[in-house]
């Protein structure tokens, strides 16, 4: 039996989490779960599953959240706030935490799930590309394994070979190849990109995600966040990863050997597979998804990415190259840039353009723990307000 926190509970993968929970009450027990605004859903969640913990954002919403909980007859125990956050993480309870929260906010409490030790089932990508050096040597140090969730990651970690962990050339891997959908915007001419509402941007062919990661999937910044985490998640050298876009999304990842072998995992477009993977490693249980008929599919497609219509890739592996500060100027940055969009205040191409100027302000130093991390996070959310100015 694993008892599981799910830090970002109500979210589209916290709710597709609970959802291979439910298949599986028999081998999982849910023992915390966190949600930022909706208290309804999170009170419902807790009832539902009996756990011991519900965290809600807001500190002046814990007398909600307490009366939410009590009219669905659940008496979890209540917490706000980042102290909350940290309670979920850490729980003794917990021997395994959904770190499922969007962008740098999930990364204090997927750091402590790490000090704490816990299996870490990884969806918050943001915390690998913004301290992905001192976040895997935190998990290393305490003995937390990290489990990747991002479909992508998940693939390559299934087509890798055990001890992988102590260098790609020694298990003969020449290269990590992450698919790419390319987003609703694949083929439109770049004339059109500067038209998208935030509601287009949102509405992708083969995935149903939160709202950030669905523009960061339209610019394909998403694909450039996961360049670096795949790099720190595999111990990756920046040469050895590659991008092809794949618009089916039926192959999720390869793995390309010396020997010319290529592996690859497929399926059908579910974050049930990579969550129920991760979750239940190294078994195999019921997610609730359907089989992969490739009998229907006569048409698998790949192709290199377009750089000059979706310029944050390339400011993806230029950060990525640059190392030390740039990744986290990087994603503060975009983090700024889509929220932006998100409220239409800024066109979609403008997401690039702040993303670029501010790498370009920035001076590039050193970082090397938590709190270096989190003062270049400010300091590059400070220049994209800047530079938002500038362009609103
Ligand atoms: P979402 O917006 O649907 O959910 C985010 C969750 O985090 C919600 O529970 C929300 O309440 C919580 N949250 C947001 N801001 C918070 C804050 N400041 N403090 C505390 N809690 C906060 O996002 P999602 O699509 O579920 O994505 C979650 C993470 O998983 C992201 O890092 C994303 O990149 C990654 N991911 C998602 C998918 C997907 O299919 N949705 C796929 C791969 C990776
Ligand atoms: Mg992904």
């Amino acid at each position: 039996m694993r008892n599981v926190s799910i830090l970002g509970a109500t979210g589209s993968i916290g709710v597709n989490t609970l959802d291979v929970i439910d298949r599986n009450r028999d081998r999982f027990r849910v023992v915390a779960l966190t949600g930022n605004h909706n208290v309804p859903l999170l009170a419902e969640q807790a009832a539902h599953f009996g756990a011991s913990l519900a965290v809600v954002a807001d500190p002046e919403r814990e007398d909600e959240l307490r009366q939410a909980l009590a009219d669905r007859g659940s008496r979890a125990e209540v917490q706000s706030g980042q102290t909350g956050l940290m309670a979920a993480a850490g729980m003794a309870e917990a021997d395994t935490v959904m770190a499922a929260i969007v962008g740098a906010a999930g990364l204090r409490s997927a750091f402590h799930a790490a000090r704490s030790g816990k299996r870490i089932l990884l969806a918050n990508k943001e915390s690998l590309v913004i301290a992905g050096e001192v976040f895997v040597a935190e998990a290393r140090r305490h003995d937390a394994r990290i489990l990747p969730v991002d479909s992508e990651h998940n693939a390559i970690f299934q087509s890798l070979p055990d001890g992988f962990e102590n260098g790609l050339d020694a298990a003969g891997v020449q290269k990590i190849i992450l698919t790419a959908s390319g987003g609703p915007f694949l083929d439109m001419p770049a004339a059109g990109l500067a038209r998208v509402t935030p509601e287009q941007a949102c509405d992708h062919p083969n995935w149903k995600m939160g709202r950030k990661i669905s523009v960061d999937s339209a610019t394909l910044m998403n694909k450039g966040l996961e360049v670096i985490e795949a790099r720190w998640l595999f111990n990756a050298r920046p040469d050895q990863i590659e991008v092809l876009v794949h618009p089916q999304s039926i192959v999720h990842s390869m793995v390309a050997y010396r020997d010319g072998s290529v592996i690859a995992q497929m399926g059908t477009p579910d974050m049930r597979t990579p969550i129920a993977h991760a979750l239940a490693w190294p078994q195999r249980i019921e997610a609730g998804v359907s089989r992969l008929n490739l009998a229907q599919m006569n048409d698998l497609q790949f192709r290199k990415p377009d750089l000059e219509r979706f310029p944050c890739l390339g400011l993806a592996f230029q950060a990525m190259e640059q190392g030390r500060s740039a990744p986290v100027t990087l994603n503060a940055a975009n983090e700024v840039a889509v929220e932006s969009f998100l409220q239409g205040r800024i066109g979609f191409e403008s997401i690039p353009r702040v993303v670029s100027e501010v790498l370009e302000r920035h001076a590039l130093c050193a970082v090397q723990n938590l709190d270096d991390v989190l003062e270049q996070d400010g300091h590059a959310r400070r220049l994209a307000n800047d530079c938002l100015k500038k362009i609103a």
